[in-house]
């Protein structure tokens, strides 16, 4: 006989069938009921032990963490809270778990405290939801552009054009760090380094992406990409997963009809694919606020949140209209704002929350920023002071996708590339797709654990990703 999986066991008839089962105690309750988990359903599943059958140094070593195996009959339950239930027959214990020792105990343990954890905070009901909604995601967003016909593109990790100005970078060498080589002039000696040139982690994967959609009309990339700035929020890591769609023949409004589209489509799978996971996680957000002032909690749970965001349209307006309606707002007047609003400066987390949150209550997309704070591969508008940008802000999280119409015009690239002293020599390469058949395009960047932030309603990035990297923090 083999072992059967919980969420299967949960879909049987409960006839008195013989079954095996393993897994993990979350709790034993009355030297009797067991709550077994292995991690197939978020659910667990009730087993019940005749303790006057099974021997007290065996009953002893049953504890929250320890892993069994149970060969026993499928009943309906007797008790309430759950359908089915097993009878044990046979207890083996496949590894004790002892109760002083292991940190996991089976009561709330705050996620601060299990961030310190992380190897083993995936045993909870709380990041056991986390991250099966994380791996549906991530199917999804494969299943959203193959569905559509785009082409998955690697791009690379390791790369040599620190052009792209996202953000810092990590430096990737093999030099003894306590001996590096240096030239007659004193200088690092990066022609002596394994890749002959300085190195870094990519920071996006947008310009490959760029060069593929100029072969295959409309590609995507999914992958790791690494920033070093030391910005301690809850929205940054050093290390995380962008989806960057790049497409020709498409201008900002099909990039952005494409953007909406896209995560409409991942929240509603969301919905659709894990609603045990998404009920779970919305009663632990209502349970971790009732601690908060009122004025911090959410204005939506989860479910009504998200169902918000998949019915209603974005709402669209320009970075001068976004400035505007700053300006005008009581809340600027009254001086509630911590950083000045004037046309030109980048705007602030507070400002983006006031729209998304106090002005219009939905997610927005807003468009046509200055182009002194976007890069230079942005689009120039007619008006030669803004670019055809986008980015889309949504509520408690902010930013969650930045994107553009690129600048396909060589000579206008060119010019804006010396403005920005960015070397054509060294982006030779990238160039060339203007030179060589350049088309207008557009595509955009969503940052993937942003988006797991907002359909499981966790309020810290660290928290959506198995194991987070971020300033003075390696761990595991
Ligand atoms: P922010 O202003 O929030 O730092 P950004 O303007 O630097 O974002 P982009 O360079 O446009 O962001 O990157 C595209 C997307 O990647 C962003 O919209 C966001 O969802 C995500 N992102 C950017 N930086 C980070 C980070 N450090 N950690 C996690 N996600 C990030
Ligand atoms: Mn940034």
């Amino acid at each position: 006989m083999k072992r059967t999986k919980i969420c299967d066991v949960l879909t049987l008839p409960s006839n008195q069938q013989e079954l095996i089962v393993m897994g993990w105690v979350r709790t034993f309750r009355n030297n009797q009921f067991i709550a077994l988990n292995d991690g197939s359903t978020i659910q667990n599943l009730q087993i019940v032990v005749d303790f006057n059958r099974f021997s007290e140094e065996l009953l002893k070593k049953i504890h929250t963490g320890t892993s069994l195996k149970i060969v026993g009959k499928l009943i309906p339950s007797q008790g309430k809270g759950q359908t089915h239930e097993i009878i044990a027959n046979t207890v083996e214990i496949l590894g004790e778990c002892h109760p002083e020792q292991y940190p996991l105990q089976a009561k709330k343990h705050s996620l601060e405290f299990l961030r310190e954890i992380a190897h083993l905070r995936m045993r909870t009901s709380t990041f056991q939801s986390v991250f099966r909604i994380r791996n549906g995601l991530a199917y999804a967003i494969h299943q959203f552009f193959q569905n559509k016909g785009f082409i998955y593109i690697h791009s690379p990790v390791i790369t040599a054009s620190d052009a792209e100005g996202a953000g810092e970078m990590f430096q990737v060498t093999t030099f003894n760090l306590s001996n590096v080589p240096k030239t007659n002039s004193g200088k690092v000696s990066f022609s002596d380094d394994f890749f002959g040139k300085s190195t870094y982690l990519t920071v996006s994967g947008q310009l490959e992406a760029e060069l593929a959609a100029m072969a295959f009309s409309n590609v995507y990339t999914f992958g790791p990409t690494f920033r070093a700035e030391n910005s301690n929020t809850p929205r940054h890591l050093a290390e995380f997963w962008m989806i960057e769609p790049e497409m020709a023949f498409y201008d900002l409004t099909d990039n952005m009809d494409l953007a909406e589209e896209m995560l409409k489509y991942l929240i509603k799978y969301t919905l659709d694919n894990y609603p045990d996971e998404i009920r779970f996680l919305e009663q632990r957000q209502i349970d971790e606020e009732k601690q908060k002032p009122q004025n911090e909690r959410s204005t939506m749970p989860l479910i009504e949140k998200l169902q918000f965001c998949i019915q209603n349209p974005f709402e669209r307006i320009t970075y001068t209209k976004a400035i505007e309606i700053l300006e005008k707002s009581t809340y600027n007047q009254k001086k509630k704002f911590q950083f000045l609003v004037k046309w030109g400066i980048d705007l602030q987390t507070e400002h983006e929350r006031y729209l998304v949150e106090k002005e219009f209550n939905k997610p927005v997309i807003i468009t046509d920023y200055p182009k002194e704070i976007k890069a230079f591969y942005m689009r120039q508008n007619e008006d030669g002071k803004t670019v055809k940008a986008m980015d889309i802000l949504f509520p408690g999280i902010g930013e969650i996708v930045g994107g553009s119409q690129r600048e396909e015009r060589i000579e206008l690239l060119e010019k804006r590339m010396k403005e920005m002293n960015i070397s054509a020599n060294d982006m030779y390469w990238y160039l060339e797709t203007r030179r060589f058949g350049t088309v207008p395009h557009a595509g955009f960047g969503l940052g993937f654990e942003r988006l797991v932030q907002f359909c499981t309603g966790m309020n810290n990035i660290r928290d959506v990703i198995p194991f987070p990297r971020s300033p003075k923090n390696c761990e595991f």
